[in-house]
């Protein structure tokens, strides 16, 4: 997608500080932290969302991101996928957000 920020972020077009990469995946520092340990993990390829990803890049997702989660944060983490206007998605490219490094409240805002 040719517009798209996070697409240009995978293809290293627009350089981060990758805190992991591989084949399929890219993970890198949140510009807009809300946390101590705020991280955007991205499917390469581009996806708007969570309902548009078939299973098996969700499915390697979650788990790379649990991976990375357990071990950056072992005290605890949370996943978000924010998902359209009411989910709070303003990169409409699937990311995972990992989220650690103090106490998380609930229910979100
Ligand atoms: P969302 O609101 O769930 O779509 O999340 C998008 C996230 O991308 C926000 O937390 C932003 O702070 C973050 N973001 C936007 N631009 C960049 C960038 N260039 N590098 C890193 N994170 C970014
Ligand atoms: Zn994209």
């Amino acid at each position: 997608m040719p517009d798209c920020l996070f697409c240009k972020i995978a293809s290293h077009e627009i350089p981060v500080k990758a805190v992991h990469e591989d084949e399929h995946s890219l993970a890198f520092p949140d510009i807009h932290p809300q946390a101590p340990t705020h991280w955007l993990l991205i499917p390469k390829r581009h996806f708007a969302n969570v309902a548009e990803a078939p299973a098996n890049i969700l499915g390697h997702l979650l788990k790379e991101a649990a991976t990375l989660a357990e071990r950056e944060l072992p005290n605890g983490f949370r996943l978000v996928v924010n998902t359209g206007d009411d989910g709070g998605q303003t990169v409409h490219h699937l990311h995972i957000h990992i989220l650690g490094g103090r106490p998380m409240h609930w229910p979100p805002g």
